[in-house]
């Protein structure tokens, strides 16, 4: 396995350095290269950067203590030219305005690598969701989606689970959805099975970066059998990721959540630990691993870093201390502009969120496409038509960006982009 090249100590070009907090400018900075690139005009570019429609509502629920809460929650729709908007929904304290608009503007460019005929959107609450109970969270989603039901539709603007959402709240969604509108199970996806939901949804994210990595590996050199995995986050895409890679001959090395991590350099048993973890609602603890604090994961030795929870995790000054040769974006936006600098400098592989992530997105378009028809799939054709879907675009960015001399990211962002600029002017738009 290849080892990641020393730091150099080059300061970052100021206008970088200026994008460090702003996910939006910093989605936006990647948009740039991705639009010269794919040789956007000006006036375009700023109109495929404008989101379509941004809707702030607010979100009152009366908590179990009699106390009435209000939230402030979103549901932005960034670019609707190749189909409806998609776009999960976030209930997280950091999903403000332009946290959501990032998410959303990522959603367009993501379905379009992809080729799947969506377009981008977001939503979510600010707010955090851990100390709710069952009953205020219902309300809460209850009341969210009552608010922004005038712009969701089959055909206009359809949900997903995103960080602290899951197969419930999509129920809840949907229940609420239709108690205005009648049975509508394609207004979101990432339903429970029993509701219309897809086989497969649910691992779909880590699957999807599986086939990914299956595909990159021999390709660009780096070996999975016996590789030593580090894992940020082990919610939905983190443990699933773990699951399948484990099974796949990785060594898991690391994982770790909000609340720290473990590590074990033998690689770990994950099966028990995930057992463990249910049980416990903590990895701490967990026999034969050392803690780590939180953050500590990101840098340590290992040949492969996952990171996959929130986004900027990665900022120049982590990206230069950073261990593994290959990272895997299976958080969106997990590197900032500064640390994308960084990283491309010292010459280790990112494989980029607009691809290694977008197996939850491609599956849950073939959950909508099974609601449509009223028709089930097999977990089989899922995984199948997932894999066709998601090697295709890997082969296309890796094509691109070795034709164009683009980094993966960049080539994905080109790719993205020149399929919408498309749209637009087949619409005849402006
Ligand atoms: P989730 O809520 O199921 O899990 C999030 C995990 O991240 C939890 O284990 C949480 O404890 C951990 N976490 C949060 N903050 C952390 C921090 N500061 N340090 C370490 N760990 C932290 O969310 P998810 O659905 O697994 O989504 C994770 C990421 O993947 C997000 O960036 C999301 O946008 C992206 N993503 C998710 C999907 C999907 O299908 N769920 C699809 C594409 C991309």
């Amino acid at each position: 396995m290849p080892k990641a090249p020393p730091a150099t100590a080059a300061p970052l070009p100021p206008e970088i350095a200026e994008l460090e907090a702003n996910p939006f400018a910093a989605v936006n900075h990647y948009f740039d290269q991705g639009a010269q690139a794919a040789g956007i005009e000006p006036d375009y570019r700023t109109l495929m950067k404008t989101p379509y429609r941004e809707m702030r509502v607010e979100v009152p629920v009366r908590m179990d203590d009699g106390r009435l809460e209000v939230w402030i929650g979103y549901r932005i729709q960034h670019n609707g030219a190749r189909g409806p908007y998609k776009g999960g929904v976030r209930f997280h304290p950091s999903a403000d305005l332009d946290e959501i608009r990032a998410l959303a503007s990522i959603m367009t460019w993501k379905t379009a690598v992809v080729d799947i005929p969506f377009g981008g959107s977001k939503g979510g609450i600010q707010v955090d969701p851990k100390p709710m109970s069952e009953n205020e969270l219902k309300q809460m989603t209850r009341r969210y989606t009552q608010h922004i039901s005038a712009i969701l539709g089959v055909y206009l603007d359809i949900a997903a689970p995103d960080m602290n959402t899951n197969a419930q709240i999509m129920a809840w969604m949907m229940d609420a959805y239709g108690q205005m509108h009648g049975y509508t199970p394609g207004i979101v996806t990432g339903k429970p099975l029993e509701l219309g939901g897809s086989p497969g949804r649910e691992p779909a994210t880590a699957q999807g970066l599986a086939y990914v990595l299956q595909a990159a590996a021999p390709e660009l050199d780096f070996k999975l059998e016996g590789a030593r995995v580090a894992i940020q986050g082990f919610g939905n895409v983190g443990s699933w990721a773990a699951r399948i890679l484990h099974r796949m001959g990785c060594k898991i090395v690391a994982v770790s959540d909000v609340q720290g991590g473990i590590h074990d350099g033998d690689g770990m048993d994950i099966p028990m630990l995930l057992k463990h973890y249910n049980q416990n609602r903590t990895m701490a603890g967990f026999p034969g691993c050392d803690p780590l604090e939180p953050g500590e994961l990101l840098t340590l030795d290992c040949d492969i870093l996952i990171p996959a929870a929130i986004g900027g995790v990665i900022d120049a000054e982590v990206a230069g201390r950073i261990k593994a040769p290959v990272v895997v974006e299976a958080a969106n936006h997990p590197v900032t502009p500064g640390g994308d600098v960084v990283l491309e400098r010292r010459g280790v592989i990112v494989l980029p969120d607009l691809l290694v992530n977008a197996g939850g997105v491609i599956v849950s378009y073939f959950e909508w496409v099974q609601n449509i028809q009223e028709f089930r799939w097999t977990l089989a054709r899922v995984n199948e038509e997932l894999e066709r879907f998601i090697t295709d675009a890997w082969r296309q960015v890796r094509l691109t960006s070795e034709q164009e001399r683009l980094t993966l990211r960049i080539a994905a962002y080109m790719i993205g982009i020149s399929r919408v600029m498309e749209a637009t002017r087949l619409r005849g738009y402006v």
